[in-house]
């Protein structure tokens, strides 16, 4: 059985974060993205979810 280790957090904190609406372009597949669960930054390209897990992957796969 695999069990993953998270450092540093607990899982009992499960509050629902606010999500933010807005209109962007997801810098990765051009689809409108309408909220994100998090304040986007300027100057940083945006991504759908889709696109942000396949970064994330390429990340870990180094
Ligand atoms: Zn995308």
């Amino acid at each position: 059985m695999a069990f993953q280790k998270f450092e540093g957090g607990s899982k009992k904190d499960f509050s629902p974060r606010p999500m933010i609406k807005g209109n962007w372009k997801c810098s990765g597949c051009n689809v409108e993205i309408t909220e994100l669960p998090f304040e986007p930054a300027a100057d940083r390209p945006i991504y759908c979810r889709e696109c942000w897990s396949k970064k994330r992957a390429e990340k870990l796969e180094k």
